[in-house]
């Protein structure tokens, strides 16, 4: 996601904040590539030029001047600006109406209106607690009445079934009508798309709005269209009110330049993006935490939130235990260790989340040889009985070679991961001895 983005602008970071003095010229410097490394991501030019006008007036402004490091007040001044950008703080999903709360959903065929309408329902249900009913008044593609139902099934929420022959304000207010009495607190409507934007989609859907008075219209825009989806939003946002854009297929989308100006071009903020295909492909999207990921300073938060929904508990806490006192870490844990790390999503969406300077310069490639390299660790580990995972100085030359066989690797292999382990001990030891702090301090000298 913004991977070139995101690099660039890491990198003119990096630079800003380990200049001690700021001039006319360095501040121009600055500005430059932070403009070309905007339009390049395909961020529409008004937003660039405001952007950058934003961040001058700031930048040349007695605050940074004056202050100790005026690298770093720059860096905030970029960061904030890029939070405000974006849509400053986090737009929720308004639910406080009387129940059932109507989600209105519109946008083009193929933006992912469907499945975001299963994702949101899915996601309401399990993170808010909500009784949550679709609908689809979708009556020109019978097809699309049997995918909501299907993706309704999926994500676990009632489906209220229509057919092609009704009149779509006729199936809305059936749908009401039906929630109302099966005590729903919510109802996502899922409107007709069609390629591009015509007055008779138009007409319907504000007719649907008068009709069903939603609380939430939200907009669903494929954010690969990059510059057109945000053309889109804003001329649908000229004729439906709408309370908010959900951008789906981030995960698809290098550049990001719809996700930065759909704000600043519609008005109307982002409050989630679709970053997959399955239903669980859905997030809420947070201003200041997007700002820091392309900023490379990675989304830690979401690293923790991840940690605690997928992570064993237990499991961490007697590891870190051990880790701590050193005594008694063996295979075993080497082994629960490896598979944490999977249940985090593995090591390349680990990576993602760190700031740029931990990332580094692991490629792609880098990432793959690493995972491979866990799963044959783990298979090696595995083809070991529990005495030697224990006791790993056991393993002499006649069990290495049975190991070896088991996991179907090199006996070398085999050698690799016990000097691995054999290090990772004495590291241990030594934090034992030193304390974390003096490891770190000699770390990073
Ligand atoms: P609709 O015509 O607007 O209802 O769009 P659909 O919900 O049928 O989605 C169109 C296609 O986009 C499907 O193949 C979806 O799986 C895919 N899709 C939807 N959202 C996402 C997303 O966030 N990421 C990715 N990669 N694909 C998505």
């Amino acid at each position: 996601m913004f991977d070139s983005l995101s690099q660039r602008l890491a990198r003119i970071v990096k630079t800003m904040r380990g200049e001690a003095r700021l001039t006319e010229t360095n501040t121009q410097e600055m500005l430059r590539e932070i403009r070309i490394a905007l339009l390049e991501a395909d961020v529409a030019l008004p937003v660039v030029r405001d952007f950058i006008a934003q961040v001058k007036e700031k930048a040349l402004g007695q605050e940074v001047l004056q202050s100790l490091s005026p690298g770093q007040a720059l860096v905030g001044i970029v960061h904030n600006a890029l939070i405000d950008l974006i849509g400053g703080e986090t737009a929720e999903l308004d639910l406080a109406s009387k129940p059932p709360a109507i989600i209105l959903m519109a946008g083009l065929q193929g933006a992912g209106k469907t499945t975001t309408v299963g994702k949101i329902g899915k996601w309401l249900t399990e993170n808010r607690r909500k009784k949550v009913l679709v609908v689809s008044c979708d009556v020109y593609r019978p097809a699309a009445i049997e995918q909501l139902r299907t993706v309704a099934g999926q994500a676990g929420v009632d489906f209220f079934p229509s057919q092609p022959d009704q009149k779509p304000t006729d199936i809305a207010r059936a749908a009401v009508e039906w929630a109302k009495n099966h005590y729903h607190d919510v109802l996502i409507v899922d409107t007709a798309g069609r390629l591009g934007i015509d007055q008779a989609m138009m007409d319907e859907i504000r007719l649907l709005h008068d009709t069903l008075n939603p609380v939430e219209t939200l907009f669903v825009v494929d954010a690969m269209q990059g510059q057109d989806a945000v053309n889109t939003a804003k001329a649908f946002s000229e004729t439906l009110p709408l309370t908010g854009v959900v951008l789906t297929k981030l995960d698809g989308d290098s550049r990001g330049g719809a996700a930065l100006s759909v704000k600043a071009i519609t008005g109307k903020p982002i409050k989630f993006v679709g970053v997959g295909e399955k239903l669980t492909g859905l997030d809420v999207f947070h201003p200041d935490r997007m700002a820091n990921r392309i900023l490379g300073m990675g989304d830690i938060v979401a690293l923790v939130e991840q940690a605690q929904a997928n992570v064993d508990h237990e499991a961490a806490a007697e590891l870190a235990s051990k880790f701590k006192s050193g005594a008694g870490f063996d295979l075993n844990d080497f082994l629960a260790q490896i598979s944490q790390m999977k249940k985090l999503g593995g090591l390349s969406s680990l990576m993602e989340k760190m700031p740029a300077e931990i990332q580094g310069k692991a490629t792609a490639q880098d990432m793959d040889k690493a995972e491979r390299d866990m799963r044959r660790m783990q298979g090696i580990i595995h083809a070991m009985t529990p005495a030697e995972r224990h006791k790993p100085e056991l393993i002499k030359a006649a069990r290495k070679r049975r190991i070896a066989t088991g996991a179907g690797v090199a006996v070398h292999e085999v050698n690799r991961l016990l000097n691995q382990f054999s290090q990772m001990q004495s590291v241990m030891k030594k934090m034992q001895k030193g304390g974390l702090a003096k490891m770190m301090r000699a770390m990073k000298g």
